[in-house]
């Protein structure tokens, strides 16, 4: 049976969707607001990708709703079936083999996010990079034994890996590579998913609905009564006000950080976010939180931001539509000073 969950209109939702480690910590909290007609907000949590895919939306027909729902659970399963590199039988570790000096034609969701990766590799001057797979396989090794990688292994890696080495065919919706890479979508699957969830939720008349999946958010038109769903980029230290409010609609917004996901190997940093020039994890802390038009665009772009940095980083931002950033770094690595960048027309804060 599906799990639908009818919460009382004064439920008060907050979404913890991200933080920093212990020295500070931002959040960005959704709080569904007030309705006062007779649509109901119905909220359910779907486990994909490893994380918590979180459906938010207001209806009042309670069958349409469960219908969405399945939906819903439906393209979760597979388009993480298709995308996720931790299975070697799903389409996407198949092409290593499959794709390798021959075309091989993909699935229309896998085609998807083979070209938005292409885009966004050029828009990022290589800076994102979806061929990292051996890379960031070397990576998670490194990082539950704590030795660093020997300097071979990290060379060959290298090797075979690079967007260079991918090769698409629009004509037929086919992929090649040059190298036996491995792709990993790692950086924009979450927000392509969501986008899949959003826009399933529009068609369906669905379109007061918020989706979120750590921290990658679409936010659809507003609750009842409500001129947005408000969004809140949390303190950096507890008991603080937030260091924004945004009240959205129609808008996404994702944030990429290291301040969790790294570790130390004789005093440097390596995140899991990696530098495609070296193969190896950026030193960080950095942070970036990224307001675009498609969850799997602020997905990307909060990546390849974090890669580029506040300068280069500021420069892509400022030339994308639609786009604006927070940048949060460390001047110096032992000096804890946070720097604040915003970039872009500057989102009115909302003043609920
Ligand atoms: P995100 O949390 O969206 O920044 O994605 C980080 C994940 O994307 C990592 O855990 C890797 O799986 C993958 N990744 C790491 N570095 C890059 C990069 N430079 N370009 C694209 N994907 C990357
Ligand atoms: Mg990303």
């Amino acid at each position: 049976m599906t799990l639908l969950n009818w919460i009382p209109q004064r439920t008060f939702s907050t979404l913890c969707l991200w933080a920093f480690a212990s020295l500070f910590s931002v959040e960005l909290i959704a709080q569904p607001t007030t309705p006062s007609d007779a649509a109901q907000a119905i909220e359910v949590d779907i486990p994909s990708m490893g994380t918590i895919l979180s459906v938010k939306f207001y209806s009042t027909d309670p069958l349409a709703a469960t219908k969405a729902i399945d939906e819903c659970r439906r393209l979760a399963g597979e388009v993480e079936r298709i995308l996720t590199d931790y299975d070697p039988d799903s389409e996407t570790s198949q092409l290593t083999n499959s794709a390798l000096e021959k075309f091989q034609k993909t699935s229309p969701t896998l085609w998807s996010v083979l070209k938005a990766s292409d885009d966004w590799n050029r828009l990022s001057n290589g800076a994102f990079d979806a061929s990292l797979g051996r890379l960031t396989r070397l990576w998670r090794t490194q990082r539950r034994t704590k030795r660093p990688t020997p300097i071979e292994s990290l060379n060959n890696a290298l090797k075979d890996s690079g967007w260079q080495h991918v090769l698409l065919n629009d004509a037929d919706q086919s992929v090649q590579i040059k190298r036996p890479l491995q792709f990993d979508f790692g950086a924009i699957g979450k927000g392509f998913l969501v986008d899949r969830i959003y826009e399933h939720l529009v068609q369906t008349g669905l379109p007061r609905c918020l989706v979120n999946m750590s921290g990658n958010m679409r936010c659809g038109q507003p609750p009842p009564q409500r001129d947005g769903w408000r969004i809140e980029i949390a303190p950096l230290e507890k008991g603080q006000p937030p260091l924004r409010r945004l009240l959205l609609k129609d808008r996404a917004i994702a944030t990429s950080g290291d301040l969790w996901q790294f570790y130390t190997i004789d005093g440097k940093r390596f995140s899991h976010i990696l530098d495609p020039r070296t193969g190896v994890g950026i030193p960080g802390p950095i942070a970036a939180t990224i307001l675009s038009k498609t969850a799997a665009d602020a997905d990307a772009c909060a990546t390849a931001v974090c890669v580029l940095g506040p300068g280069e980083g500021g420069q892509l931002v400022e030339r994308l539509p639609n786009t604006e950033a927070w940048i949060l770094e460390h001047r110096q690595p032992d000096v804890p000073v946070l720097m604040v960048h915003a970039v872009g027309p500057a989102t009115q804060d909302s003043q609920n």
